[in-house]
């Protein structure tokens, strides 16, 4: 008999191994409210229907044009403008990764033997700085300002200081799901532009939101914009999609692997295109069902409750942790998203859901505040 084998753990990188994994929450049994996802499946007659078209694919063949279909459909459906081309992802994280390997320029006497920088403003989605430190590149994070705005010196200081390759924007943010003053912006991107970076607008919550850059985009060479289908309802079929001036986006898409959108997720994604009329009123309602939470946080005493233009509110709570534990007991999964960042401190993150899971939602918050 061999002896146990010592699993060659160290040939892992050491910050890999420091790392904690994910953590995706289990939910079982839950009200779900922790991961913006769209609450409303597809009907019953589109069930069935897109089932056949996903049963009639060639699997055994690797994906071919029929993504092409798709990057045109998507550059209609965001009115994307004249000049401009349509990367696609696995998710938008996968684009956020390919962002950082394609902006990887290894140090040399030319950059003053630095790494490439990212940049954003913090709190804001974890995959911008993940993919930095995975690929290499170092991330600075500019706090926002108390009330989640753009601290507008501080973001021109570290541009001017760390000269970043990419700066991301989410418009609106996540966790704070504000939009952020579109002057702040205008001067961010003007002085990214001047250092000759790229600006990433991050679209992900277009769908609930009162305002989009896609109109302005043509304005700038150096910005990108990003979306993603997930909020819009289909998280579960992973495509995001970025768009930008097409000799830019020709030169980052070369870090793509070539098979990254599956037969099933393109022919899901046209479906869902076809039939956007669907979703385009589950974003109606589900932008109601944001008002009337946005009318009861504000009405419930102990809870401070931020704006909003994408599916999730942030409320601040005396006791965070208390909170979120006593609303798992009533079965209501959020985020607890108050360890995240010092200006989240005793935050909380909740999904707007159905009608009926948002009642429930309410009351169980009334009782474990
Ligand atoms: C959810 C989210 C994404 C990631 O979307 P996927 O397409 O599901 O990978 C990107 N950016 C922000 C700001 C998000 O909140």
């Amino acid at each position: 008999m061999n002896s146990p084998q010592k699993l060659p753990t160290q040939v892992i990188r050491q910050d890999v191994q420091s790392m904690h994994a994910y953590a995706i929450q289990d939910s079982k049994g839950m009200i779900k409210l922790d991961a913006m996802e769209n609450p409303h499946r597809l009907p019953l007659d589109l069930q069935a229907k897109l089932g056949q078209r996903l049963g009639a694919l060639a699997l055994n063949r690797y994906p071919d044009n029929r993504v092409n279909d798709l990057r045109h459909a998507l550059a209609a459906y965001a009115d994307m403008p004249e000049g401009f081309d349509v990367m696609l992802g696995n998710g938008s994280d996968e684009l956020i990764s390919l962002l950082a390997l394609a902006c990887d320029v290894p140090p040399s006497v030319d950059n003053g033997f630095k790494v490439a920088n990212v940049l954003a403003p913090v709190p804001g989605f974890v995959m911008y700085a993940m993919s930095a430190q995975l690929q290499g590149l170092a991330f600075h994070g500019v706090p926002l300002t108390a009330d989640f705005e753009l601290d507008e010196a501080a973001m021109l200081a570290a541009i001017e200081e760390h000269r970043p390759s990419i700066t991301y924007l989410a418009y609106p943010n996540n966790p704070t799901a504000n939009l952020w003053n579109d002057e702040v912006i205008e001067k961010i991107i003007e002085a990214v532009g001047q250092q000759g970076g790229l600006v990433v607008m991050d679209e992900a919550y277009q769908p609930f939101s009162s305002k989009s850059y896609i109109d302005r985009i043509s304005r700038h060479s150096h910005v990108l914009l990003m979306r993603t289908l997930s909020k819009f309802g289909l998280a579960g079929i992973r495509l995001g999609y970025m768009m930008g001036p097409k000799a830019l986006i020709a030169e980052i898409d070369k870090v793509r692997p070539p098979y990254n959108i599956s037969v099933l997720n393109c022919e899901c994604a046209l479906f869902a295109l076809e039939h956007q009329d669907v979703f385009a009123k589950q974003a109606t309602e589900l932008r109601t069902q944001r008002a009337q939470l946005l009318t009861a946080l504000a009405h419930m005493s102990g809870v401070q409750v931020y704006p909003s233009d994408a599916n999730m509110i942030l409320v601040r709570v005396p006791d965070a942790q208390k909170t979120f534990d006593g609303m798992k007991i009533r079965h209501v999964l959020i985020k607890n998203v108050s360890k995240m960042h010092p200006l989240l401190a005793n935050c909380l993150r909740l999904t707007v859901g159905t009608a009926e899971e948002n009642q429930l939602m309410l009351t169980a918050l009334q009782e474990s505040l």
